[in-house]
């Protein structure tokens, strides 16, 4: 069973009194956990927290938490009353967030989104599917084909992109074990479900099976769309960890009513012979 994993949760519900807390906090292991006692404090008063976000570092905690507090809005002091005297010492600073917009709570201080990889923190610009699909859909409206040719070439370019930032990747790892890294950084970043299913490349072929794939969702409505963006990623990305020009194709379609998309990678070893173009 997948889960999904939320970017940021946003509630607005007019009428309604939520309450945005932004706790900064010592961490004193093993006694104290400044996360796991807050949601002791509101699990003790039987009120559920819709979110709780959690960002430690140096030993310090920023916890954000958004608790519905409407029908018990005179608990909101009490609560900041018994936070100030749980915590004590270890409290850095508590904020009341406030959007400006009632019935409206978000993380006002989240920012930037960051993609962690051991502590090395790289800022992400999400878009969601849907404004994704505007912009397919933009450009097979002004370019047609052309922009399918477009698209294949940029997701080319983040695929080589991609493909040096593995292959600078310490410790002694095979190309598999690199593309598996690839595919996991492509499902948190919510591209789709990747799985390698054949790498054999003394027979040149490569065999990427694709479910949930963000282009696809996007471009389902998009007549003859075919995963242009994606399949220029996957070029580019073999093509730099093999060092190898190489050629892929798109031989099952969730467009067409397959359970799955299915990209075959091959690999040119004669070199200059390679290609540079959908
Ligand atoms: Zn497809």
């Amino acid at each position: 069973m997948q889960v999904p994993v939320h970017l940021s949760d946003h509630y607005y519900e007019p009428g309604r009194s939520f309450c945005g807390l932004y706790i900064v906090s010592k961490i004193e292991l093993p006694d104290f956990s400044p996360t796991a006692e807050l949601i002791k404090i509101f699990n003790r008063r039987g009120i559920l927290l819709l979110n709780i976000t959690s960002h430690q570092k140096d030993y310090v905690t920023h916890d954000f938490v958004i608790a519905d507090l409407t029908g018990k809005e005179a608990q909101k002091e009490e609560i900041l009353g018994e936070i100030r005297r749980i915590f004590g010492q270890r409290l850095v600073s508590i904020e009341c967030i406030d959007t400006g917009v009632p019935g409206f709570i978000y993380n006002v201080k989240g920012f930037p989104l960051i993609f962690n990889f051991s502590e090395n923190y790289s800022p992400v610009a999400a878009l969601s599917v849907h404004t994704w699909k505007t912009l397919f859909q933009g450009l097979i409206k002004r370019f047609g084909a052309g922009g399918m040719t477009l698209l294949w070439f940029m997701g080319n370019d983040a695929g080589e992109g991609k493909g040096l930032d593995l292959v600078k990747l310490k410790g002694a790892l095979s190309n598999v074990e690199r593309m598996k890294i690839a595919f996991a950084r492509l499902q948190s970043f919510g591209w789709g479900i990747f799985e390698l299913v054949e790498c054999d490349d003394k027979e040149n072929r490569i065999v990427i099976r694709v479910r949930d794939n963000f282009e696809e969702m996007a471009a389902k409505e998009i007549k003859g769309y075919q995963n242009s963006f994606l399949r220029g990623f996957l070029v580019g990305l073999i093509s730099i960890l093999f060092n190898s020009p190489c050629r892929g194709i798109e031989t099952k379609c969730v467009n067409k009513g397959d359970p799955y998309c299915e990209f075959v990678i091959r690999l040119s070893h004669i070199k200059g012979s390679g290609c540079r173009s959908p």
